[in-house]
C-alpha cells in the first residue's frame, strides 16, 4: 500500500530536473496519487511503488559499461548478494563494515543523544537496515530500481527512493548522517560522488563509508577462494566483470575521500591497523573538511 514520505523526508527532496521543491501530486480521483511532482517545472515522477527520482540524462558512462559480461553480471546481482548474505565467512566479511558504522554511531549518539537524519547512499538490499538506530529516521536511497524492490518487499517500511549518486535529489545541508556501504568502488565519477554527499550532509553532519580493500592481496585472495569460484560456472566471467565493476582500488579511494572529508576515524576488517593490502575492508568516520 501506498504510503507517502514523512514531513522530513519531504521537505529536502528536490526535483531532479531543476532543483526546485516537490509536492505530491493533487488526487485526481479517489485513489491518492503516488507520483510527486515539481513545484516549479513540469516534472512528475513516474508511476512506480517506490518513487524515482533519477534526472532524465544521466552521466555518460564509460564503454565498458556495455560489456556483456558486465552486463550479465548485473542482472545476476540478486544472487551474487544472496551467495554473500548466506555464506558464512563471507557474510562475516560483508557485516563487518555495518557493524563497524554501528559502532562509531553508537558511541557519538551517547554523547550526541539525539535524533538523526540518515541517508543511505547506495543502500542495495538493505543489508545497513539491522544496523541502525533506533531513533534513526531513515531514508534509503539507490540507483538500482530492481534492487530497491527487494529492499522494500524485505522491508515494507523503510522509506527508500530511486536516486542518483552523482546528481542527488536532496536539498544542501539536509542529513545528519550519510551512510555509504560497500558503494564508492562502483563509482566511476566517484569525486563527483563525494561532492554530492558533502553538499547534502549537515555542515556539522558525520560521514561513514565503508568500501573493500580492492587491489590489496587479502581481498583479491579472498575473492578468488569464494565468490570467484561460487560463479565460475556462471554464464558471465566473474573476475573480469568485477575488475570492470570495481573502478577504484582502496588507495584510489583513501585519497578521494581525503579529498572532500576529514576522516575522523578508520579501522581495517579483521584487524583495525592492518594495512590495506591485508585488510578486506576498511571503513571511515569522516566530517566535513573545513
Ligand atoms: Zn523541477
Amino acid at each position: 500500500m501506498f504510503k507517502p514520505f514523512r514531513k522530513e523526508i519531504l521537505e529536502t527532496l528536490r526535483c531532479p530536473e531543476c532543483k526546485n521543491k516537490v509536492t505530491l501530486q493533487s488526487d485526481q480521483d479517489t485513489k491518492p496519487s503516488r507520483q510527486y511532482r515539481c513545484t516549479s517545472c513540469t516534472w512528475i515522477s513516474p508511476d512506480t511503488a517506490t518513487p524515482d527520482f533519477t534526472p532524465s540524462e544521466g552521466l555518460k558512462l564509460p564503454n565498458f559499461a556495455k560489456d556483456p559480461d558486465l552486463i550479465r553480471f548485473n542482472q545476476h546481482r540478486q544472487a551474487v548478494f544472496d551467495y554473500s548474505h548466506q555464506h558464512p565467512l563471507v557474510s562475516l566479511v560483508e557485516e563487518s563494515g555495518h557493524k563497524t558504522i554501528r559502532s562509531f554511531r553508537q558511541k557519538l549518539a551517547t554523547a550526541q543523544n539525539k535524533t538523526s537524519f540518515v541517508l543511505d547512499l547506495g543502500c542495495g538490499d538493505g543489508a545497513h537496515i539491522p544496523f541502525m538506530l533506533p531513533a534513526d529516521i531513515y531514508l534509503a536511497a539507490d540507483i538500482n530500481m530492481h534492487i530497491l524492490e527487494t529492499l522494500v518487499n524485505r522491508y515494507p517500511e523503510i522509506p527508500a527512493i530511486r536516486a542518483d549518486g552523482y546528481d542527488l535529489p536532496f536539498a544542501d545541508n539536509s542529513f545528519d548522517a550519510v551512510i555509504n556501504v560497500y558503494n564508492l568502488e562502483h563509482m566511476i565519477y566517484c569525486d563527483l560522488c563525494l561532492e554530492e554527499m558533502a553538499r547534502v550532509a549537515k555542515k556539522d553532519g558525520d560521514i561513514f563509508i565503508s568500501v573493500p580493500c580492492e587491489g590489496g592481496f587479502a581481498w583479491s585472495f579472498g575473492r578468488y577462494l569464494s565468490t570467484a569460484k561460487n560463479f565460475s560456472e556462471a554464464d558471465f566471467d566473474y573476475l573480469k566483470a568485477t575488475s570492470l565493476e570495481h573502478v577504484n582500488c582502496i588507495w584510489q579511494l583513501e585519497k578521494a575521500i581525503k579529498r572532500h572529508f576529514r576522516i575522523e576515524k578508520a579501522t581495517g576488517f579483521p584487524l583495525p591497523y592492518m594495512p590495506n593490502s591485508l585488510s578486506l575492508i576498511k571503513t571511515y568516520h569522516c566530517k566535513l573538511a573545513s
